[in-house]
């Protein structure tokens, strides 16, 4: 028998609409975990205990009276600590925001509530989610709960290993150039970069509004489209946010993959690929394979352009992004006697950012800079569009397009944050997804020497329905989901 914290969130929520359990002792037991292994982990900002406890004695009474529970009634999430809540800090693991307290709930949070979902807490993040490791966080790193001298990946890296270490039982992060799905192939789970304007991204803190996405984290297939189904949709107050009609997820996963014909791009087993990595997902295009799918390999040649096309984009953005964070309006402002603005803004910024976010914004300016702006940022807006075009071409042809999701196996912590160029390049999978628009999942697909691998599935807009199709299937037949770290 699993344990209460183990159990999925379709599992939690069936036991609890049949009264099997109440939110009450599976929540206590979720508390209990976050106890005995937060320590080793670290995956939380802040943990919400009593708000937790409290929300589940209210929904423990609304089952009690009859009324008609949510899709996720009782089941514990945890949410980015870019992603406001209402009431509750939200410090994007920066000392700028340490004591933000948003007035307002993200437009995702209202839908988690809607659904009778419990906040159980705020997870670790890199800095502004700039990172792959989640070590860059203000309240110090997170922990791979497969070997906790190792990263968890990153930018939602507490947001994973929290699902992981059943320290929550679904999650939220949000993926900018694979801040989902680094952290999710790192921490053996599954995690999916919605397309851009699926999920609302009003009240998240942004980075690089034009890359960025929230989407879930979850311990199979069918928990993501679960959690997918009640996030996704239009939202008024996201000007981005497109109309499509509401889906539910859940209802297209069982079809397999009989026909669908596979895209290996020979760019994602290119060099500085591991070659464990790739036999790996070699085995995984197989298994698709032998259950009826074809593949074929492909060349899409502006990948080679697609990680510096990123990197300026998204520091570019960030640049313009962070100027709000003056220390006057609000975020942290230095004891200054001085009264001479430039002073205590350049100040406050030096002090409440640290190093990664402080050397983004200077790039970032720089990029932009008249003399500068066409040779780096309209440069990298028309490689942008090349690469769109490559995938759009390839997707004529093709369902579907795999490879792996992180090039190298989960490193150890403190290894690679003194050389921020190695660093970047560990988003060399994850970012052509983010420069499209179009979805990407990530799915366990085996270990190398202990350490989790993912398979990275990627789609044209808005099919996430196939997406999580063959991911299903492959979960199914692979069974590497839903496997644990022991802790
Ligand atoms: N590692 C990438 C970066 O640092 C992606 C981060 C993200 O997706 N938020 O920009």
């Amino acid at each position: 028998m699993p344990e209460l914290y183990e159990l999925t969130g379709r599992e939690v929520s069936e036991k609890i609409r049949s009264r099997e359990l109440t939110v009450k002792e599976y929540i206590s037991s979720i508390l209990e975990r976050i106890r005995k292994v937060e320590e080793k982990v670290h995956a939380f900002v802040t943990v919400l205990e009593e708000d937790a406890l409290k929300r589940a004695e209210e929904i423990d009474r609304k089952a009690d009276c009859g009324h008609g529970l949510g899709r996720l009634c009782g089941v514990a999430v945890a949410v980015k600590d870019n992603i406001c809540t209402k009431g509750v800090r939200t410090t994007c693991s920066s000392r700028m925001l340490k004591d933000f307290v948003p007035p307002y709930n993200a437009t995702v949070i209202e839908r988690l509530l809607r659904e009778d979902a419990v906040i159980i807490g705020k997870t670790n993040m890199d800095e502004f989610a700039m990172g792959s490791t989640t070590e860059t966080s203000y309240f110090g790193a997170t922990r791979n709960p497969w070997n906790p001298t190792l990263v968890p990946g990153g930018s939602s890296g507490g947001s994973a290993a929290a699902v992981a270490a059943g320290e929550a039982t679904l999650a939220l992060g949000s993926d900018t150039g694979g801040s989902i799905r680094c952290p999710a192939s790192y921490c053996n789970v599954v995690g999916l970069k919605p397309t851009y304007g699926l999920v609302s991204r009003y009240g998240l803190i942004a980075y690089a509004n034009s890359l960025e996405q929230i989407g879930p984290i979850t311990i199979d297939t069918y928990d993501c489209a679960l959690l997918l189904s009640v996030i996704a949709g239009h939202d008024p107050k996201d000007s981005t946010s497109v109309k499509t009609p509401r889906r539910d997820y859940v209802d297209f996963l069982e079809g397999g993959v009989e026909g669908f014909k596979i895209g290996v791009p020979s760019e994602f087993f290119g060099e500085g690929v591991d070659a464990r990595v790739k036999e790996c997902v070699w085995r995984a295009i197989h298994t698709l394979e032998s259950l009826g799918a074809t593949y074929e390999e492909v060349s899409l040649p502006s990948l080679e352009y697609a990680l510096p096309a990123y990197y300026i984009i998204a520091m570019s953005e960030a640049s313009s992004n962070l100027a709000r964070y003056d220390g006057l309006r609000y975020g942290y402002r230095v004891e200054e006697d001085s009264w001479d603005w430039p002073t205590v803004y350049s100040k406050s910024r030096r002090v409440g950012f640290g190093a990664e976010v402080r050397r983004r914004i200077i790039l970032g300016t720089y990029a932009l800079s008249a003399g500068y702006y066409d040779q780096y940022y309209l440069k990298a807006l028309k490689i942008r569009t090349l690469i769109r075009r490559d995938f759009e071409k390839a997707f004529e042809k093709f369902n579907l397009l795999a490879g792996p999701t992180m090039p190298v196996p989960p490193f150890r912590i403190g290894e690679k944050i003194q050389n921020p160029l190695e660093l970047y390049m560990c988003d060399i999978l994850t970012v052509p997804a983010n420069l499209t628009g179009g979805p990407a999942v990530t799915v366990p697909c085996g270990f190398v020497d202990g350490l989790p691998v993912g398979l990275q599935l990627m789609g044209r807009p808005f099919r996430e329905d196939l997406l999580l199709r063959a991911a299903k299937a492959y979960g199914d037949r692979a069974g590497f989901e839903g496997l644990r770290p022991k802790l």
